[in-house]
């Protein structure tokens, strides 16, 4: 049957609002890829662009180990689970890619769910009760914020927001909380728009000193940073420490999908018992698990994957600071490069791809007014060869545009 001709009057309320989007030059334009995530991909209409903005921090999304660990999972563990786990949807692929896991990022235990939304979602939702107080850097992803509203609404529990990485801050809200059954401090580990690395170990001090809980989204971090990739906690001399990290599978380790909730074996059970992710929603595919699997155990065999992306975040960051742009300063392979005005940012990520490099342009509201900013983002994958055609690329479009001289 033909598609109607006439909007309802729903699809067209929805259209109305999709022309707002577009009249204030916030609608997101979706490029359509044809190749493998990679440092260069094939892009529908543009063909060959070099890729500066994926989570594929450590080139795994094509990993010949990889791939072929998906296809053998496929082929020996069909397409899907077709139950959530306690029914019939677990298999022994689960276990074992929870395992090397928790190994890897040192923890008694962990557990897999189809993404890191979901995990973070299910633990703040199942552990957090009523009496309890949950506080958050300001910073902090949107799936820790979703959680944290879910758990509110489910509990009616107490949240508190501290200024981004401000530990006075942090200090005076735990001081507010002080009749709370349980406090849980939750941060991402790295920040996803600055770069930033959180202060796990004045965290961890400071929440030692209250009786706290700290909770960690590793999710930009692990495989990422600390001298072997596994993240925040080793970077900061930590490793072993945190009570709970959460992460994803859908960045360093192979990009494809699927998160985790790694700590006390006691801590996993309890979401395997009564997180609503793991109860009535199936769990991570087999081939998923078996690529994913594959990918930790890339990271553990071969560090330095993790040195390679160090060495090129350091010469990204040098030669850009060098062609005059104004890179916010750290030491994570996300690199926001602050332009000033929103409109200047979208221009910028415009003309960087006419040039063939593809980054994108943040603004307000997601980042503050005046902050807006392109935000590269470096992968071991990348060649020297590739990191100075963006830096040509930049400079190109840095001086059109008015940014550097
Ligand atoms: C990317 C990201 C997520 C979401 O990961 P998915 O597995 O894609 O759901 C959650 N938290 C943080 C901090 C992230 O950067």
């Amino acid at each position: 049957m033909a598609a109607t001709t006439q909007p309802t009057p729903f699809a067209a309320s929805m259209a109305a609002e999709i022309d707002q989007l577009k009249r204030d030059r916030v609608y997101k334009r979706l490029n359509y890829l044809e190749s493998p995530q990679g440092p260069r991909v094939r892009m529908e209409g543009r063909g060959e662009i070099l890729i500066l903005s994926s989570n594929n921090y450590l080139g795994l999304c094509d990993e010949p180990s990889v791939v072929q660990a998906g296809i053998a999972g496929l082929q020996t563990l069909g397409a899907g689970t077709a139950s959530v786990r306690f029914i019939c949807g677990t298999f022994a692929i689960h276990r074992t890619l929870e395992a090397e896991l928790a190994r890897f990022v040192g923890t008694e235990s962990s557990l897999s769910f189809v993404s890191a939304w979901n995990a973070n979602e299910g633990f703040t939702a199942t552990v957090v009760g009523e009496g309890d107080a949950v506080l958050s850097d300001a910073l902090n992803h949107a799936s820790i914020i979703d959680s944290m509203r879910l758990a509110k609404a489910i509990t009616k529990c107490t949240t508190a927001v501290y200024r981004h990485g401000d530990m006075d801050d942090l200090v005076a809200k735990l001081e507010a909380t002080r009749g709370a059954r349980r406090r849980i401090i939750w941060t991402d580990g790295i920040f996803s728009m600055e770069g930033s690395i959180a202060k796990l170990p004045s965290i961890l001090e400071i929440a030692r000193r209250f009786g706290a809980i700290v909770v960690v989204d590793d999710s930009h971090a692990t495989g990422v940073i600390g001298e072997t990739g596994r993240g925040t906690p080793e970077h900061c001399g930590v490793f072993g420490e945190v009570d709970v990290i959460t992460s994803t599978l859908g960045k360093a380790l192979g990009g494809a999908s699927g998160g985790f909730v790694a700590g006390p074996e006691a801590v996993c059970d309890i979401l395997t018992q009564r997180s609503r992710p793991q109860l009535f929603s199936n769990a991570l595919p087999p081939t998923v698990a078996s690529s994913a699997l594959a990918a930790v155990q890339f990271v553990a065999a071969h560090p330095e994957r993790v040195r390679t992306l160090r060495d090129n975040t350091r010469y990204f960051r040098e030669q850009i600071s060098e062609a005059g742009f104004k890179p916010l300063a750290g030491e994570t392979p996300i690199v926001p490069i602050i332009v000033g005005e929103t409109a200047t940012a979208i221009q910028m990520s415009d003309m960087l791809l006419d040039e063939g490099v593809f980054v994108t342009g943040f603004g307000y509201p997601v980042v503050p007014k005046g902050e807006a900013r392109v935000r590269c983002q470096l992968s071991a994958a990348h060649t020297r060869a590739d990191l100075d055609q963006a830096i040509a690329a930049f400079k190109t479009v840095g001086r059109k545009a008015g940014i550097i001289k």
